[in-house]
């Protein structure tokens, strides 16, 4: 596929996004599509060289483009990405309901799309057989991204961490192996929705993420329950089946729990823990 974005039919659909000035202009934009002047050398403040947000080589303004992806249907939004982005576009995939919509779509619009997984070593059993269950019924090889071993975490860090430190957790099993994933690509996918959690709530279509210097697309971000149930009922696509035992989200053993009659969805994650997200969407 071409990764012009000049050139190709999708982009038909979103118009051209207004330009800032060219890839080494010496502008840095500040992850909410405000411009200014920074220094060679400027930080995201995690050690990485902040990027400058291009599309084709050119720098445009975040905002511009986000307000026009925000109008794409999901499949509109990951034919776009898909042919503006790939193959320097990676999606992120959890092995939940939202991940399984994701992976029919992209699957359709392009077999060789790249699709990885962060492997914590503390996912529950049936996160595997899904993982398997995906990749058997689409041909995909899910590209495996893993930290420290639980051994050597342990030995370095103390028994535990989990509890003690998740944000420390998360950042050697989550954070860390993220970046590895994203090593070398342009624009991830994820899928997350507004309706998961509060935290969640204003989640743009598409943005400027700063946090790991490239775009995000969230083709699912105005998704309901509904809309991703039917979605793999009418295209039969394998699903986590601890969404039928009362896991609505799902991640690590030691920090899902089905969550209480009226939480939001998320409410069983870090339960107990001044804790919503791992880091790598919020
Ligand atoms: S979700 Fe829990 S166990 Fe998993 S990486 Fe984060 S803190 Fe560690």
């Amino acid at each position: 596929m071409s990764s012009d974005p000049t050139t190709n039919g999708h982009l038909a659909l979103v118009a051209p996004p207004r330009l800032l000035h060219d890839e080494d202009g010496g502008a840095d934009a500040n992850g909410n599509g405000a411009v200014h002047d920074s220094a060679n050398g400027a930080s995201n403040g995690n050690g990485r060289p902040t990027q400058l947000p291009t599309i084709g080589g050119q720098v445009v303004d975040p905002a511009d483009i986000a307000a026009e992806i925000e109008v794409l249907s999901a499949e509109e939004a990951v034919a776009w990405a898909i042919e503006t982005f790939h193959p320097a576009l990676r999606f992120a995939v959890s092995f939940q309901k939202t991940s399984s919509v994701m992976v029919d779509i992209a699957h359709g619009v392009e077999p060789g799309s790249d699709f990885f997984y962060l492997d914590t070593d503390l996912l529950f059993p049936e996160t595997y057989t899904t993982r398997d269950a995906l990749a058997d019924r689409y041909r995909i090889d899910f590209d495996r991204n893993a930290g420290l071993s639980l051994e050597e975490q342990e030995r370095l860090h103390g028994a535990n961490l989990w509890r003690r430190h998740p944000e420390s957790c998360c950042g050697i099993r989550k954070v860390e192996p993220m970046r590895e994933a994203l090593d070398g690509a342009k624009c991830w996918v994820s899928g997350i929705r507004r309706v998961d959690s509060k935290t969640r709530a204003g989640a743009a279509k598409f943005g400027w993420d700063k946090r790991f210097g490239l775009w995000k697309l969230n083709p699912l971000a105005d998704w309901t329950d509904e809309q991703v149930w039917n979605h793999i009922r009418e295209n039969d696509v394998p699903y986590n089946p601890l969404h039928d035992q009362g896991f609505p989200s799902i991640g690590c053993t030691h920090c899902t729990s089905k969550p209480a009659e009226g939480e939001d969805s998320r409410a069983g994650r870090w339960a107990g823990m001044d804790r919503t997200e791992c880091g790598l969407n919020g």
